[in-house]
């Protein structure tokens, strides 16, 4: 998604050669136009999936996930990375976080989701896929199938793609990043919708 590309170039800085900080228009400072952008860009590469559903991860995920599910026309839920005292029946799942390197649970209302649902994951980045594991593991639990998954920005040298490439769930990246250095950003070429080789 070039708007995408262009904004990250620009707005974006390479912190080193793992981490991009994206805080002046995805993950804390959030760019509304770019949101719905992003929103109509996965809603049509999913569009035919038969998704009932949008899953995402507090808090960077929020944005893009909310917008995805506003032009699918469905709810979205987000999970919580630490269980409030509200919350009476939580499916949960242990994830690694990559950004502070270290564990937390996932939790989500167990009725939130139900079974037979067919479940969209969007998040802001792909890395190692661990946040993608974890969201998987629920979905699991609840008896649904996750059917998608979207990232907005990927890291395309770190482990998720070859994870999330070997689930066989159906996912697209909006901005796939090859490698990057205080030089640039090297971007690979966009792809729509990637299957896993027995689906293509
Ligand atoms: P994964 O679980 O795939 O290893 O990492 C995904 C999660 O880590 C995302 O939800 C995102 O919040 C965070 N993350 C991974 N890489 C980056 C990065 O380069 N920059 C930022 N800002 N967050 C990242």
């Amino acid at each position: 998604m070039e708007k995408l590309k262009r904004i990250i170039e620009e707005q974006g800085t390479v912190l080193s050669s793992e981490v991009l900080k994206t805080d002046r228009f995805l993950n804390h400072a959030i760019d509304p136009d770019l949101m719905n952008e992003i929103g109509t860009e996965f809603a049509s590469r999913f569009q035919d999936l038969g998704i009932i559903r949008v899953l995402t991860i507090e808090s960077g995920g929020i944005a893009p996930a909310l917008m995805t599910a506003l032009h699918l026309h469905v709810p979205m839920v987000f999970c919580k990375k630490t269980r409030p005292v509200t919350m009476c029946c939580p499916l949960s799942a242990s994830v690694h976080s990559f950004t502070k390197n270290r564990d937390y649970t996932l939790c989500m209302e167990a009725d939130l989701i139900k079974k037979g649902d067919r479940v969209l994951f969007i998040d802001d980045f792909l890395a190692n896929g661990d946040a993608f594991a974890g969201i998987r593991s629920l979905v699991e639990q609840a008896g649904a199938s996750l059917a998608g998954a979207g990232f907005c920005i990927e890291k395309s040298w770190q482990r998720g793609r070859k994870n999330v490439e070997a689930s066989g769930v159906p996912h697209a990246v909006l901005a796939s990043i090859a490698s990057m250095s205080s030089e640039g950003i090297i971007w690979n070429e966009d792809q729509p919708l990637r299957l896993s080789a027995e689906q293509a």
